[in-house]
Order: C-alpha cells, then sequence, then structure tokens
C-alpha cells in the first residue's frame, strides 16, 4: 500500500481509513520486518512537540495513525484530505477480532496487574479462536526489561500491543524493537483498562460529536489539566500554518 502522509507539527500522519489501517498492520505482520506503529491524538503530538525522543520515535515509526477529532481537524485546517480518524482501540479491536482467521499470536503488554488477564478473558470472550500467547503488566524497573524482553520473545506473537501510557510505550517499544522480533507493536493506551471494564468509552454519540477528549478529562478529573492539551494544540497548529 503506498502510504499518503500529512505532517502535523513535524510528525507525519497517514492518510487513510480505519479499513485502510487494518489493511496496512496486517501486511507489515506478513512482512515480518518489525515495525512499531504509533497512534497520535493532540496530546501525543504536543508532547512531541516538547520531547525530541518523542518526536523521533514517531518519525521512524512505519505508520501514525490519526488517533482522535484533534489530528484530523489539524489535516483539514493544514488543506489535506484526511478521510477518518482511525481510534486506537477501535484499531486494536479490529486486529484482534480478524487475528483468528489469519492465525495470528497476540501479546499483551502493559496496564496494572490483572488488568492484561481481564483483557485477555474479554477478547477471547469476544472472538472465539483468538490465540492471546502471553500477558505481562505494565508496572517495572529497569531490572526487569530483560525478563520481559525475554517473556515477549519465547511468546512468538505477531503482534505486541503495548499499554503503559504516553510517552512510555512509544519508548520502550523502539527501545526493544529490534531484540523482540515481533512484526508489528502497537502503542495503545488505556485499551486494556476499557477491555476489561475498568474505564469507559465515551458513548459513541459523544464520538461522532468529537468531544471523546471531553468525556475523558470529565470522567478522570486527576487528569483535567490534559483537557487543556486540545485547546494549546489548536492554537499551536494555527500558529504553525500562519508561519
Ligand atoms: N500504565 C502502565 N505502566 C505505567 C504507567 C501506565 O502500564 O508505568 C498503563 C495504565 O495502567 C493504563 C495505560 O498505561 O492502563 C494508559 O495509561 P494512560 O491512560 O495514563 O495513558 P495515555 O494513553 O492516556 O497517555
Amino acid at each position: 500500500m503506498i502510504l499518503r502522509t500529512v505532517e502535523v507539527l513535524g510528525v507525519p500522519i497517514a492518510s487513510l481509513t480505519m479499513r485502510e489501517a487494518v489493511e496496512q498492520v496486517e501486511e507489515y505482520m506478513e512482512q515480518r520486518t518489525g515495525v512499531l506503529v504509533a497512534t497520535a491524538n493532540a496530546e501525543m503530538l504536543m508532547r512531541a512537540a516538547q520531547d525530541a525522543e518523542l518526536k523521533d520515535i514517531l518519525n521512524r515509526a512505519a505508520l501514525v495513525v490519526p488517533d482522535g477529532a484533534g489530528t484530523v481537524w489539524a489535516a483539514h485546517y493544514l488543506g489535506y484530505e484526511m478521510p477518518e480518524r482511525v481510534a486506537g482501540y477501535d484499531l486494536a479491536q479490529k486486529l484482534l477480532q480478524r487475528s483468528p482467521a489469519q492465525n495470528h499470536r497476540i501479546f499483551f503488554f502493559g496496564a496494572a496487574p490483572g488488568i492484561a488477564e481481564k483483557a485477555k478473558a474479554k477478547a477471547e470472550q469476544l472472538y472465539p479462536g483468538i490465540q492471546i500467547v502471553g500477558v505481562r503488566n505494565g508496572f517495572f524497573t529497569e531490572a526487569d526489561n530483560q525478563a520481559i524482553v525475554k517473556q515477549i520473545q519465547e511468546a512468538h506473537p505477531d503482534l505486541l500491543l503495548a499499554a503503559l501510557g504516553v510517552p512510555k510505550q512509544e519508548k520502550w517499544l523502539a527501545a526493544h524493537l529490534a531484540e523482540l522480533g515481533v512484526p508489528v507493536s502497537i502503542g495503545v493506551g488505556g485499551t486494556f483498562d476499557v477491555m476489561a471494564g475498568v474505564m469507559k468509552r465515551a458513548p459513541r454519540w459523544v464520538q461522532q460529536a468529537k468531544l471523546e477528549w471531553l468525556f475523558r478529562g470529565m470522567l478522570q478529573p486527576k487528569r483535567a489539566g490534559r483537557l487543556l492539551a486540545l485547546p494549546r494544540f489548536v492554537l499551536k497548529v494555527m500558529a504553525a500554518r500562519k508561519k
């Protein structure tokens, strides 16, 4: 597939539909080269603007999909076509759903102890025949890295979903991509929390109103400060276009 990208705040975002994103990721799984896929919302792009390491990782990633209404808005504002939002949670679900038919093996890495196990049970209930070949929680120290890498290597997954939060998941994956030998790794944020039922996604109508960011900020008051990321992002994109 030929990828068209739009640069938003110095990060190339793929302009594609959910269906194309799924096809592209499955193509990477067949090629088995070991690539990183990221899902960029306004918050991640704002962070990348201040974090050169994250920005560099996103620039080297095989694919960065537009997760978030803000990312799609920015592309349009900058004068480019971006067909739809490709939310990381939805992309992960599509890949999980299609994995039994393709005999793909999946590893769940991240979230608090017990959550990935619950997400695995949920996936097994939703997608019969799915092969979740390993789970590991996302709370660890440097000293655990080697054991985690070994656990993932020995499970031989085709797809590694890492839910450590931004930018920890992107940095961890980038640092270990070569030794992991996994065809595709994706940072999926709060996906396991939602699958395990400890976090809620916004109802569909809220997503369609492009207000999922507001819903999340209100649901997790601890992070109300994060709500400012979107207006700040809008201003930054506007300033970038002027230049
Ligand atoms: N998380 C983790 N290890 C950490 C920090 C966070 O596994 O050291 C998990 C956390 O439990 C949650 C997920 O990362 O399941 C996403 O966290 P958050 O919602 O903070 O990330 P975001 O994607 O919104 O940045």
